[in-house]
């Protein structure tokens, strides 16, 4: 350890000695990584891109603690967002090692397949200026999770739980002297920006390719049987009330569902089909958020979602064509 100086601004320190690292990804408070801190040692959950790292690495030196201070450094799953920076940051740590789901960590450690996957849904242009050269994370440095397992930080005690629905490559953190869980995108999408009286609003994530609606159902009851007092969400950050979050993040679930059958007798595969989701997951989601109470003009919150109602589009879309085959 060494002085600790003041955090920078995309630092935030919560309770437990977890820290939320703003990754910077697409905009302010949309991409996160948590930081937990315990008797000196550290992990990281998620990670953002590549072009997160410098500020994981501030975030370290901000707290005084060495890059040999790192344990682990756990991707809820191996989409880019969250472990697109992973091997990177990993080339600065020199103690640690990846926890990754088992259906992940072939992709950690030779991400060529992941990368063509996300070039596909991305584009490449978009691909080079968001994520950059992904490189690939030494084998003898990852280890893969198993539900249940068990692995000591400092003096507190993370628990890993299979949590398939958004990705079957998908793990939830149980962090019990926090008394939260670390859902990844298992539990959905929470936006500060939505927030209102009434507390968060939260809305399912969809993302291709392996978005299962049944699986994700039970990973959230799975998630609610530990009854959290907190979920840390990467997009975006610590919530509470998971039992109303749940409800409501449920209750849009089967109306995304009930959506797709619909589309589905209506439209054949294609741009028709896809504008048909796309217009259908709008209108689920507004009519959600003017029951909680959003003060937000339909334009506003249409800008603030329309990545993931593009993502959650195709995901569905993928989704219907692995129905039908
Ligand atoms: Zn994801």
């Amino acid at each position: 350890m060494h002085a600790q100086t003041a955090l920078p601004d995309f630092v935030e320190p919560l309770p437990h000695g977890v820290y939320v690292v703003d990754t910077g990804f697409h905009r302010p408070r949309f991409d996160a990584s948590f930081l937990i801190v315990d008797r000196g040692r550290a992990a990281f959950i998620d990670t953002g891109t590549n072009r997160s790292v410098p500020r994981l690495l501030a975030a370290l030196d901000a707290l005084g603690l060495h890059r040999d201070a790192v344990d682990y450094v756990i991707p809820t799953h191996v989409h880019l967002d969250h472990a697109g920076g992973v091997a990177l940051l990993m080339e600065h740590l020199p103690g640690a090692r990846v926890v990754v789901h088992p259906r992940g960590a072939r992709h950690m450690i030779d991400p060529s397949r992941l990368m063509a996957g996300a070039t596909a849904v991305y584009g490449a242009e978009e691909m080079e200026r968001s994520y950059g050269d992904v490189r690939g994370v030494p084998a003898e440095r990852v280890l893969s999770s198993a539900d249940g397992m068990t692995l000591a930080l400092g003096g507190r005690e993370l628990a890993f739980l299979d949590t398939p629905g958004h990705a079957r490559h998908h793990h939830a953190i149980w962090d019990a002297a926090s008394q939260g869980v670390y859902t990844g995108d298992t539990f959905g999408l929470s936006y500060r920006e939505l927030d209102t009286e009434a507390g968060p609003w939260i809305m399912p994530t969809s993302t291709p390719v392996q978005f299962d609606p049944v699986a994700m159902r039970r990973s959230i009851e799975k998630i609610l049987a530990l009854q959290p007092t907190w979920l840390y969400l990467t997009h975006y950050s610590r919530v509470g009330e998971p039992e109303r979050l749940a409800a409501l993040l449920l209750g849009q679930l089967d109306r995304m569902v009930a959506l797709a059958r619909s589309v589905d007798q209506a439209c054949p595969p294609g741009a028709e089909r896809h504008a048909a989701l796309m217009q259908g997951l709008e209108a689920i989601h507004w009519k959600s958020l003017q029951a909680h109470g959003s003060p937000l003009s339909r334009t506003e919150v249409d800008e603030l979602l329309a990545l993931d109602l593009e993502l959650n589009a195709q995901g569905i879309g993928v989704w219907l064509d692995r129905q039908r085959a």
